[in-house]
């Protein structure tokens, strides 16, 4: 099959002996939103929310919160949308944050680390998803899971803003909860970890810097950075694995979702979805319509 890439529009994401799986897309403010829609993707795999947080004084309040998921979920009309909860650290600045310099901000404060720490940020953020989530398909991830014991505290905070909204008379939907899989750790857990989520999605860019000890920011290891290492690939199979002992649907996010060389390695582990950038979208489609 040697088709234009925009003939490719509007049609599925399958294999010639019939396996189907979800191409998503990444993005980055509801700017790309545009670019969403004009390469068909089929939902947002992963929304970033640090736009909102980055290059201001205070943090973004509830409604300004609202403001930009709810634009998001209702021009995916019904179609999913996966906001992922701050994942900001001392390597990116928010002074209101009041974040100190750290000599590894990778392995540092961080991310889920921060929000459980400071519980009225992670909340409001949280309030603004879940009002949002009344609108349409709606899920919630967490970053840089190490733990079942994060994700239970996770987990608790949710309950607490539930209830709060609906004691509040406040409509909410029933999101999906998710979390990353992109620390070593919630791989190598992942069997304990799909018992408390309803679905993962893999973060290849930290799981590559982790698990090789490499700085993805270091252009002198770029040489070094090979997220095709077997090492990872180990980790993404188990944590697919688990998830589907477990009944939950495993996604990838990070850049390797997109890297062709490895569509077939990941249809046939069972990857339930992928999630790119917009632009990669339909070559996606393209190399899964070829296996
Ligand atoms: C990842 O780590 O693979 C990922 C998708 O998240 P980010 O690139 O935002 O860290
Ligand atoms: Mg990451």
């Amino acid at each position: 099959e040697n088709v234009l890439l925009s003939e490719l529009k509007g049609k599925e994401n399958v294999t010639r002996d019939g396996r189907k799986i979800e191409i998503f897309a990444n993005i980055g403010s509801e700017n790309d939103v545009d670019r969403v829609i004009e390469n068909d993707a089929g939902g947002i795999g992963l929304f970033r929310s640090e736009f909102l947080y980055l290059g201001r004084s205070e943090a973004p309040s509830e409604e300004e919160q609202f403001a930009s998921y709810k634009e998001v979920v209702e021009r995916l009309d019904g179609k999913k949308v996966i906001i992922r909860t701050l994942d900001i650290g001392a390597d990116k600045k928010a002074s209101y944050l009041g974040l100190s310099e750290e000599d590894n901000p990778a392995l540092g404060y961080r991310a889920i680390r921060i929000c459980l720490n400071k519980k009225d940020l992670f909340k409001t953020q949280l309030r603004a998803i879940f009002r949002a989530s009344a609108l349409g398909n709606v899920g919630i991830m967490f970053p840089m899971i190490t733990s079942v014991e994060e994700v239970k505290r996770i987990k608790i905070i949710v309950d607490e803003v539930k209830e709060e909204l609906i004691a509040q008379g406040v409509t909410i939907g029933n999101p999906e909860l998710g979390i990353m899989i992109e620390t070593p750790a919630a791989a190598l857990i992942s069997d304990e970890l799909a018992k408390e989520v309803d679905f993962f999605s893999v973060g290849t860019n930290d799981l590559t810097q982790y698990t090789l000890a490499i700085d993805r920011q270091n252009e002198n290891l770029a040489e070094f950075y090979n997220p095709h290492h077997k090492a990872i690939l180990m980790l993404i199979k188990m944590a697919c694995d688990n998830a589907h002992k477990n009944g939950i649907w495993v996604g990838i996010c990070g850049e390797l979702a997109g890297d062709t060389a490895l569509t077939r390695t990941f249809v046939d582990m069972g990857i339930d979805e992928l999630s790119v950038s917009p632009t990669k979208v339909l070559s996606l489609r393209k190399a899964v319509r070829n296996i």
